[in-house]
């Protein structure tokens, strides 16, 4: 009789470190909650792309777009 349970595949939630399960509403997140820290992490700058993604006419168009960087609380 085989004594081991089957193991049910796990991740971590990158924002929370809780475990979630594959087929989870907000996988890989634990939740809605963690999935838009993951996201506000990207849109900080916390996560280094190692290659530019962004092309100088690219950069330019966002320039054009400024204005809602001064935020102060
Ligand atoms: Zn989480």
């Amino acid at each position: 009789m085989p004594a081991k349970k089957k193991s049910v595949k796990v991740l971590h939630c990158p924002s929370c470190g809780m475990l979630v399960r594959p087929g989870d509403e907000d996988f890989p997140f634990c939740s809605d909650r963690c999935r838009k820290i993951d996201l506000g992490k990207w849109a900080m700058g916390v996560y280094k792309i190692s290659s530019p993604v962004l092309d100088p006419e690219v950069l330019d168009d966002l320039g054009g777009l400024g204005g809602g960087q001064n935020n102060e609380e």
